[in-house]
């Protein structure tokens, strides 16, 4: 019924009763036809006027025909259309690498279409609650499912057993967290080489803007990307790399395995101990 007053009201109101004593149009051709071809769709039309009432429709009202029309077709009103959906959005510039805030890089990665990763995202992950200067950024290699659900980086098992580690390594710092890409690889495969290149801007400008005072690659896709070396996992752990921003500044950069590696590999959780002793040692430093 609600639907069928929204219709309604939109519909020509009972002609005065001076009209209603006219002579009766054949049926068929009836003087309430006009406005219910005007209100009701021909498509939502299935049932001809004149087989609404016989004689008696010359006594219904415009409103009273469309209704019965209405309940004898099961037709409903179409649904008003969202003003969002009619209003169109400026359309949004991807110039990360001259993005001012994190909330102008925050409004481009969410407009970004630059590789085929944004078709499968259901929400980008940018990032975690911004921190600035934060003792450690925290750099992953794609959002996971759970990542992707949520919006917030390293979420579920692995993300929680990274917190554990972080907080056991490095209870006071201060700490933000990304991923290389932005949108989440169907199937959790690893980013391909053209959609790392495509969103590498985002993450450049991550950092410049979030000025780390040091950075932690989990994974060796990760640990790749930002140090520039092509060395394996294990050589690159262990010693403290260098990024170098967009703006020409040095940041340290430490490796260590991903959490989700860890999950799957616990032998290695040894090694990221002592990964950790690294973190801490530098997070002593002044
Ligand atoms: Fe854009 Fe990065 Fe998402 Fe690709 S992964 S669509 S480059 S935000």
């Amino acid at each position: 019924m609600g639907l069928e007053r929204a219709f309604l009201a939109r519909l020509p109101q009972a002609q005065p009763a001076v009209q209603a004593l006219a002579p009766a149009p054949p049926v068929g051709t009836s003087a309430a036809a006009p406005a219910l071809e005007r209100a009701v769709p021909p498509a939502d039309r299935p049932v001809p006027v004149a087989a609404v009432s016989g004689a008696a429709s010359d006594a219904l009202s415009a409103r009273d025909q469309a209704l019965a029309v209405l309940r004898k077709s099961g037709a409903r009103p179409a649904a008003p259309v969202p003003v969002e959906e009619v209003v169109q959005r400026p359309a949004v510039l991807i110039q990360p690498e001259k993005a001012r805030d994190m909330a102008s890089l925050l409004e481009q990665a969410q407009a970004c279409q630059e590789c085929g990763l944004h078709t499968g995202r259901a929400q980008v992950v940018f990032g975690s609650e911004l921190v600035a200067e934060p003792d450690w950024m925290i750099v992953g290699e794609a959002p996971g499912t759970s990542d992707d659900r949520s919006a917030q980086p390293f979420d579920g098992k692995a993300g929680l057993l990274l917190q554990a580690m972080l907080n056991s390594a490095i209870p006071n710092a201060s700490i933000y967290k990304a991923h290389l890409v932005k949108c989440r690889p169907l199937g959790n495969r690893p980013p391909a080489p053209e959609e790392l290149a495509a969103c590498r801007a985002f993450l450049d400008a991550q950092i410049r803007l979030v000025q780390p005072r040091r950075l932690l690659a989990v994974g060796h896709v990760a640990a790749m990307a930002l140090s520039g070396c092509e060395q394996d996992l294990e050589t690159l752990r262990g010693q403290v790399l260098s990024y170098t921003d967009t703006l020409g500044r040095s940041v340290p950069l430490v490796v260590t395995y991903h959490p989700a590696s860890l999950l799957l590999r616990p032998q290695h959780k040894a090694n990221a101990w002592r990964d950790l002793s690294l973190l801490r040692q530098l997070q002593a430093q002044p």
